[in-house]
Protein backbone atom coordinates (compact mmCIF):
# COMPACT_ATOMS: atom_id res chain seq x y z
CA UNK A 1 0.00 0.00 0.00
CA UNK A 2 1.65 2.97 -1.12
CA UNK A 3 1.21 6.32 0.70
CA UNK A 4 0.41 9.28 -1.27
CA UNK A 5 -0.34 13.09 -0.96
CA UNK A 6 -2.40 14.36 2.37
CA UNK A 7 -5.32 14.99 1.47
CA UNK A 8 -6.95 16.58 4.80
CA UNK A 9 -5.18 17.59 8.20
CA UNK A 10 -7.69 17.18 11.13
CA UNK A 11 -6.87 18.47 14.38
CA UNK A 12 -5.76 14.87 15.42
CA UNK A 13 -5.29 12.97 12.54
CA UNK A 14 -4.51 13.35 8.81
CA UNK A 15 -5.97 11.73 6.10
CA UNK A 16 -3.62 10.51 2.88
CA UNK A 17 -4.64 9.18 -0.28
CA UNK A 18 -3.00 5.62 -1.00
CA UNK A 19 -2.59 3.77 -4.78
CA UNK A 20 -6.34 2.22 -4.27
CA UNK A 21 -8.98 4.69 -4.80
CA UNK A 22 -11.24 3.37 -2.06
CA UNK A 23 -8.90 3.41 0.65
CA UNK A 24 -7.07 5.99 2.54
CA UNK A 25 -4.33 6.40 5.38
CA UNK A 26 -4.85 7.63 8.79
CA UNK A 27 -1.87 9.11 10.22
CA UNK A 28 -2.54 9.28 14.47
CA UNK A 29 -0.92 12.80 15.22
CA UNK A 30 0.22 13.48 19.27
CA UNK A 31 -1.45 17.01 18.64
CA UNK A 32 -4.44 17.90 21.16
CA UNK A 33 -7.06 20.21 21.10
CA UNK A 34 -10.23 21.18 23.42
CA UNK A 35 -13.09 23.76 22.86
CA UNK A 36 -12.80 23.62 18.97
CA UNK A 37 -9.15 24.65 18.65
CA UNK A 38 -8.80 27.04 21.30
CA UNK A 39 -6.77 25.04 23.68
CA UNK A 40 -3.74 23.34 22.19
CA UNK A 41 -1.23 21.13 23.21
CA UNK A 42 0.99 17.93 22.59
CA UNK A 43 -0.25 14.78 23.98
CA UNK A 44 2.89 12.54 23.68
CA UNK A 45 2.48 9.07 21.92
CA UNK A 46 -1.24 9.64 22.09
CA UNK A 47 -1.50 9.21 18.19
CA UNK A 48 0.46 5.58 19.07
CA UNK A 49 -2.58 4.84 21.94
CA UNK A 50 -5.47 6.00 19.84
CA UNK A 51 -4.06 3.85 17.29
CA UNK A 52 -4.21 1.11 19.17
CA UNK A 53 -7.28 1.63 21.04
CA UNK A 54 -9.60 2.34 18.12
CA UNK A 55 -7.82 -0.68 16.19
CA UNK A 56 -9.31 -3.10 20.08
CA UNK A 57 -12.76 -1.30 19.96
CA UNK A 58 -13.65 -1.98 16.61
CA UNK A 59 -12.07 -5.15 16.35
CA UNK A 60 -14.58 -5.81 19.40
CA UNK A 61 -17.45 -4.21 17.59
CA UNK A 62 -16.82 -6.09 14.45
CA UNK A 63 -17.14 -9.28 16.09
CA UNK A 64 -20.76 -8.39 17.58
CA UNK A 65 -22.13 -7.87 14.31
CA UNK A 66 -20.80 -3.69 14.01
CA UNK A 67 -19.76 -2.58 10.06
CA UNK A 68 -16.60 -0.39 10.51
CA UNK A 69 -14.19 1.23 8.11
CA UNK A 70 -10.91 0.26 9.34
CA UNK A 71 -9.03 -2.75 7.26
CA UNK A 72 -5.79 -3.28 8.63
CA UNK A 73 -3.11 -1.15 10.94
CA UNK A 74 0.05 -1.07 8.81
CA UNK A 75 2.01 0.61 11.71
CA UNK A 76 1.30 1.77 15.36
CA UNK A 77 0.68 5.19 14.46
CA UNK A 78 -1.25 4.41 10.93
CA UNK A 79 -4.49 2.96 9.74
CA UNK A 80 -6.06 2.00 6.44
CA UNK A 81 -9.70 2.58 5.81
CA UNK A 82 -12.47 2.30 3.46
CA UNK A 83 -12.90 5.59 2.21
CA UNK A 84 -16.20 6.77 3.31
CA UNK A 85 -18.78 9.61 2.29
CA UNK A 86 -18.69 11.56 5.63
CA UNK A 87 -22.08 12.05 7.04
CA UNK A 88 -21.25 15.56 8.23
CA UNK A 89 -22.91 14.55 12.40
CA UNK A 90 -21.47 14.16 15.55
CA UNK A 91 -23.31 11.47 17.21
CA UNK A 92 -23.21 11.90 20.57
CA UNK A 93 -24.08 8.44 23.16
CA UNK A 94 -24.84 9.52 27.21
CA UNK A 95 -25.20 7.06 29.40
CA UNK A 96 -24.19 9.92 32.89
CA UNK A 97 -24.43 13.31 32.70
CA UNK A 98 -20.92 15.15 32.18
CA UNK A 99 -19.48 18.02 30.24
CA UNK A 100 -21.52 20.33 28.16
CA UNK A 101 -24.87 17.87 29.56
CA UNK A 102 -24.74 18.70 32.70
CA UNK A 103 -23.90 22.63 31.98
CA UNK A 104 -26.88 22.62 29.77
CA UNK A 105 -29.51 20.77 31.90
CA UNK A 106 -27.74 21.69 35.31
CA UNK A 107 -26.98 18.24 36.28
CA UNK A 108 -24.40 17.11 38.65
CA UNK A 109 -21.33 15.75 37.05
CA UNK A 110 -21.81 11.65 37.20
CA UNK A 111 -25.30 12.06 36.94
CA UNK A 112 -26.55 8.36 35.83
CA UNK A 113 -29.48 9.15 32.84
CA UNK A 114 -32.03 6.49 33.35
CA UNK A 115 -31.59 5.20 29.61
CA UNK A 116 -28.87 6.21 27.07
CA UNK A 117 -29.58 10.14 25.72
CA UNK A 118 -28.58 10.44 21.48
CA UNK A 119 -27.23 13.91 20.46
CA UNK A 120 -26.60 15.18 17.48
CA UNK A 121 -24.10 17.92 16.25
CA UNK A 122 -23.57 19.25 12.60
CA UNK A 123 -19.99 18.56 12.33
CA UNK A 124 -19.12 21.96 11.26
CA UNK A 125 -15.83 23.58 12.96
CA UNK A 126 -16.61 26.90 11.32
CA UNK A 127 -19.91 27.38 13.06
CA UNK A 128 -18.55 25.32 16.26
CA UNK A 129 -20.44 21.58 15.81
CA UNK A 130 -23.80 23.37 16.71
CA UNK A 131 -26.27 20.68 18.21
CA UNK A 132 -29.32 20.06 15.95
CA UNK A 133 -32.45 17.50 15.70
CA UNK A 134 -33.46 14.84 13.31
CA UNK A 135 -35.69 17.75 11.57
CA UNK A 136 -32.68 19.87 10.96
CA UNK A 137 -30.87 16.99 9.33
CA UNK A 138 -33.65 15.80 7.49
CA UNK A 139 -34.62 19.15 6.07
CA UNK A 140 -31.00 19.98 5.24
CA UNK A 141 -30.41 16.86 3.77
CA UNK A 142 -28.02 15.24 5.90
CA UNK A 143 -29.21 12.17 6.33
CA UNK A 144 -31.99 10.38 4.69
CA UNK A 145 -34.71 9.14 7.11
CA UNK A 146 -33.51 5.66 6.64
CA UNK A 147 -30.10 6.58 7.50
CA UNK A 148 -30.84 8.25 10.44
CA UNK A 149 -32.82 5.56 11.96
CA UNK A 150 -29.64 2.65 11.06
CA UNK A 151 -27.05 5.49 12.86
CA UNK A 152 -29.44 5.66 15.74
CA UNK A 153 -29.76 1.71 16.16
CA UNK A 154 -26.27 1.22 15.67
CA UNK A 155 -25.23 4.31 18.08
CA UNK A 156 -27.20 2.57 21.00
CA UNK A 157 -26.06 -1.20 20.22
CA UNK A 158 -22.48 0.20 20.30
CA UNK A 159 -23.02 1.89 23.24
CA UNK A 160 -24.67 -1.87 25.00
CA UNK A 161 -21.40 -3.56 23.51
CA UNK A 162 -18.78 -0.94 25.19
CA UNK A 163 -20.85 -0.66 28.66
CA UNK A 164 -20.63 -4.64 28.62
CA UNK A 165 -17.21 -4.73 28.06
CA UNK A 166 -15.50 -1.94 29.45
CA UNK A 167 -17.31 -2.78 32.76
CA UNK A 168 -15.32 -6.31 32.63
CA UNK A 169 -12.76 -4.04 33.13
CA UNK A 170 -13.81 -1.44 35.85
CA UNK A 171 -14.62 1.56 33.06
CA UNK A 172 -17.67 3.25 33.12
CA UNK A 173 -18.12 4.25 29.69
CA UNK A 174 -19.67 8.50 30.62
CA UNK A 175 -20.38 9.59 27.11
CA UNK A 176 -18.93 9.30 23.55
CA UNK A 177 -19.29 10.53 20.21
CA UNK A 178 -19.53 8.76 16.59
CA UNK A 179 -18.68 9.43 12.97
CA UNK A 180 -20.71 7.63 10.45
CA UNK A 181 -19.84 7.58 6.60
CA UNK A 182 -21.25 6.20 3.73
CA UNK A 183 -19.00 3.44 1.76
CA UNK A 184 -18.92 3.31 -2.12
CA UNK A 185 -22.66 1.11 -1.89
CA UNK A 186 -24.30 3.68 0.27
CA UNK A 187 -24.50 1.64 2.97
CA UNK A 188 -24.01 3.17 6.53
CA UNK A 189 -20.90 2.10 8.72
CA UNK A 190 -18.80 3.23 11.79
CA UNK A 191 -16.18 5.50 10.81
CA UNK A 192 -13.39 7.86 12.17
CA UNK A 193 -12.30 6.58 16.38
CA UNK A 194 -13.17 5.11 19.86
CA UNK A 195 -10.43 6.58 22.07
CA UNK A 196 -9.86 8.49 25.16
CA UNK A 197 -9.94 11.30 22.90
CA UNK A 198 -13.56 10.85 21.98
CA UNK A 199 -15.16 9.31 24.42
CA UNK A 200 -15.57 9.72 28.57
CA UNK A 201 -14.49 6.84 30.61
CA UNK A 202 -14.18 6.83 34.53
CA UNK A 203 -12.83 4.40 36.97
CA UNK A 204 -15.69 2.32 38.18
CA UNK A 205 -14.84 2.51 42.11
CA UNK A 206 -12.57 6.29 41.98
CA UNK A 207 -14.54 8.25 39.21
CA UNK A 208 -11.07 8.86 38.62
CA UNK A 209 -10.73 10.67 34.55
CA UNK A 210 -9.14 8.38 32.71
CA UNK A 211 -9.78 10.67 29.26
CA UNK A 212 -9.03 13.91 27.83
CA UNK A 213 -10.83 15.81 30.33
CA UNK A 214 -7.63 15.27 32.04
CA UNK A 215 -6.53 17.31 29.31
CA UNK A 216 -9.24 19.75 28.75
CA UNK A 217 -9.30 20.47 32.44
CA UNK A 218 -5.77 20.65 33.44
CA UNK A 219 -6.02 17.56 35.71
CA UNK A 220 -2.56 16.06 34.92
CA UNK A 221 -1.23 12.91 34.57
CA UNK A 222 -2.65 13.35 30.82
CA UNK A 223 -0.12 10.54 29.26
CA UNK A 224 -0.98 8.15 32.12
CA UNK A 225 -4.65 8.07 31.63
CA UNK A 226 -3.97 7.21 27.98
CA UNK A 227 -1.68 4.41 28.99
CA UNK A 228 -3.87 3.20 31.40
CA UNK A 229 -6.75 2.79 28.98
CA UNK A 230 -4.39 0.97 26.71
CA UNK A 231 -3.14 -0.96 29.56
CA UNK A 232 -6.69 -2.36 30.65
CA UNK A 233 -7.76 -3.07 27.03
CA UNK A 234 -4.86 -4.82 25.54
CA UNK A 235 -2.15 -5.30 28.40
CA UNK A 236 0.25 -3.38 26.82
CA UNK A 237 1.89 -1.52 29.45
CA UNK A 238 3.95 1.87 28.15
P1 LIG B 1 -11.28 17.00 12.76
O1 LIG B 1 -11.68 17.02 11.31
O2 LIG B 1 -12.50 17.12 13.66
O3 LIG B 1 -10.20 17.95 13.11
P2 LIG B 1 -9.55 14.59 12.79
O4 LIG B 1 -8.26 15.27 12.98
O5 LIG B 1 -9.83 13.37 13.57
O6 LIG B 1 -10.82 15.52 13.08
O7 LIG B 1 -9.66 14.30 11.24
C1 LIG B 1 -10.14 13.15 10.70
C2 LIG B 1 -11.15 13.52 9.61
O8 LIG B 1 -11.36 12.39 8.76
C3 LIG B 1 -12.53 13.86 10.20
O9 LIG B 1 -13.02 14.99 9.53
C4 LIG B 1 -13.37 12.62 9.90
O10 LIG B 1 -14.72 12.95 9.69
C5 LIG B 1 -12.75 12.11 8.63
N1 LIG B 1 -12.88 10.65 8.44
C6 LIG B 1 -12.86 9.68 9.39
N2 LIG B 1 -12.97 8.45 8.83
C7 LIG B 1 -13.06 8.64 7.48
C8 LIG B 1 -13.22 7.76 6.37
N3 LIG B 1 -13.27 6.44 6.53
N4 LIG B 1 -13.31 8.31 5.13
C9 LIG B 1 -13.24 9.67 4.97
N5 LIG B 1 -13.08 10.54 5.97
C10 LIG B 1 -13.00 10.05 7.22
N1 LIG C 1 -16.89 14.96 21.80
C1 LIG C 1 -16.00 14.78 20.75
N2 LIG C 1 -15.83 15.80 19.85
C2 LIG C 1 -16.49 16.97 19.94
C3 LIG C 1 -17.41 17.15 21.02
C4 LIG C 1 -17.57 16.13 21.92
O1 LIG C 1 -15.39 13.73 20.63
O2 LIG C 1 -16.30 17.86 19.08
C5 LIG C 1 -17.09 13.88 22.78
C6 LIG C 1 -16.44 14.16 24.12
O3 LIG C 1 -15.16 13.54 24.20
C7 LIG C 1 -17.39 13.51 25.10
C8 LIG C 1 -18.76 13.57 24.40
O4 LIG C 1 -18.47 13.77 23.02
O5 LIG C 1 -17.04 12.15 25.28
C9 LIG C 1 -19.66 14.64 24.93
O6 LIG C 1 -18.98 15.86 24.91
P1 LIG C 1 -19.58 17.22 25.49
O7 LIG C 1 -20.68 17.70 24.60
O8 LIG C 1 -19.90 17.07 26.94
O9 LIG C 1 -18.38 18.16 25.24
P2 LIG C 1 -17.45 19.08 26.07
O10 LIG C 1 -17.88 20.43 25.60
O11 LIG C 1 -17.63 18.84 27.52
O12 LIG C 1 -16.10 18.65 25.53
Amino acid sequence: MEKKEALYEGKAKIMYATDNPDQLLVYYKDDATAGNGAKKGTIVDKGIMNNKITMFFFDLLAKEGIEHHVISMPSDREMIVKKLDIIPLEVIIRNVAAGSLAKRLGLEEGTPMSMPIIELCYKNDDLGDPMINNYHVLACKLATKEELAQIEAMSLKINDILVKYLKTKNIDLIDFKLEFGRDKDGKVILADELSPDNCRFWDTETHEKLDKDRFRRDLGNVEDAYKEILRRLTGEVR
